[in-house]
């Protein structure tokens, strides 16, 4: 409850992510709750926006898909933006139980136990996606390295070093060309056993860019969610200004290290202090490196992709934190025309693409360096 009342405050300033981040999974004394936990929607509050255009705001925060989410709804009455809340707490539910690999009887769950079953629409979509993406980041997006996410821990919060030797012997369980796909009937296999899928790197950016169709299909003005670290902007605010999105201060998730204006598209973020564990004095994360087997080991310690679809943005984010710095910047040189980006340093080093600069705000820090287009 405390980490929901920290969202809402947040978002009184500015939209930031990283305030709910009710993923973090430490050795803390209070546990991360399991998405084995039902969808949880909580009351909607509505307040006057101030928007002559969109008089009502609706705000309402739900717990699923193992993390806080907040909505923000405008609408021309009551009515309207409850809807559009309501909606989406049920979309929400709807994918929770297709994708989640905790809910025994999803299409995921199914898979990884039995090895094969047909994906309905929204779970074969995200899988050629998310197969299109592993091959455009040489494989470091890879949704079949759920054996090792499982290994170390982070499918149950058991948390556990795995050996070598388990390492290597679940190396070769993680090959997407393993996964056999027919995309026209939906039909997937898995070619090894005890090989499994994990949409966890891309269902929460899925389920954003799924709440921007909810709010288009329901009317409504102007709108934003945040799903742990993601935040997707429908549309603007009502008076047609920019939202301003804090991108999260790795060292300190209360605060922000700066503010990116922006209206209808996802501002994704990935970083190794959203969920993981200690053991002997050392930090584990769970963005898993596919090529080592080990969380990734590398200088960043956030990495946030700015574009206008949020299955793209979530997978990109994830996949820029294992690549690290300097292959991240240039994976974007080659890719400049398809999103933007913030890198955040373990020493807090800020940088950004050039097509941030001119609505990026830092907080009472330097301006950040601002990468150059490649040859
Ligand atoms: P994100 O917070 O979007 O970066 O996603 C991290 C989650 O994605 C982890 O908790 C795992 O469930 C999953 N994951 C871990 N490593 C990878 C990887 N290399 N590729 C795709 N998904 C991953
Ligand atoms: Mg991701």
């Amino acid at each position: 409850m405390k980490k929901q009342v920290t969202a809402l405050l947040c978002l009184s300033l500015l939209v930031l992510p990283a305030c709910n981040a009710g993923t973090e999974a430490t050795s803390s004394s209070e546990p991360a709750p399991t998405s084995e936990a039902a969808p949880q929607a909580m009351p909607i509050e509505y307040s006057d926006s101030g928007y002559a255009e969109a008089p009502v705001q609706a705000d309402a925060d739900m717990y699923a898909m193992d993390t806080v989410m907040h909505f923000r709804v405008y609408g021309r009455d009551k009515a309207q933006a409850g809807k559009a809340i309501e909606d989406a707490f049920a979309e929400i539910k709807r994918l929770d139980a297709l994708m989640s690999t905790n809910q025994k009887q999803s299409e995921l769950a199914v898979l990884n136990r039995t090895g094969t079953t047909t994906l309905s629409k929204d779970n074969a979509y995200l899988l050629k996606r998310a197969m299109e993406i592993n091959d455009q980041t040489d494989g470091h997006f890879n949704i079949a390295v759920y054996p090792l996410v499982k290994a170390w821990g982070f499918t149950t919060q058991k948390y556990n070093v795995p050996s070598e030797e388990t390492i290597t012997k679940l190396l070769p369980l993680t090959e997407v060309k393993d996964v056999h796909f027919d995309e026209k009937s939906g039909k997937v296999s898995l070619a090894k056993k005890n090989m499994g899928l994990d949409f966890g790197g891309i269902a929460k950016g899925y389920a954003s860019q799924r709440l921007m169709d909810i709010f288009k299909k329901d009317g409504i003005p102007g709108g934003l969610v945040t799903l742990g670290g993601n935040t997707q902007l429908y549309r603007s605010k009502p008076d047609g200004s920019d939202f301003a999105v804090g991108v999260q201060n790795p060292q300190d998730v209360e605060d922000y290290v700066g503010v990116i204006r922006g209206s209808d598209e996802a501002i994704i973020t990935s970083g190794i202090y959203q969920r993981f564990f200690e053991r002997d004095g050392k930090k584990y994360h769970h963005i898993i490196d596919p090529a080592t087997g080990a969380p990734a080991d590398n200088t960043l310690s956030s990495a946030t992709v700015i574009c206008q679809d949020g299955t793209t943005a979530d997978a990109l984010a994830t996949a820029l934190m294992i690549m690290g710095r300097d292959e991240a910047i240039a994976f974007w040189q080659k890719n400049a025309d398809r999103f933007e980006m913030v890198l955040i340093d373990k020493d807090n080093k800020v940088t950004i693409t050039p097509g941030l600069q001119d609505r990026y705000t830092p907080k009472d820090r330097p301006a950040p360096e601002v990468i150059a287009h490649g040859a």
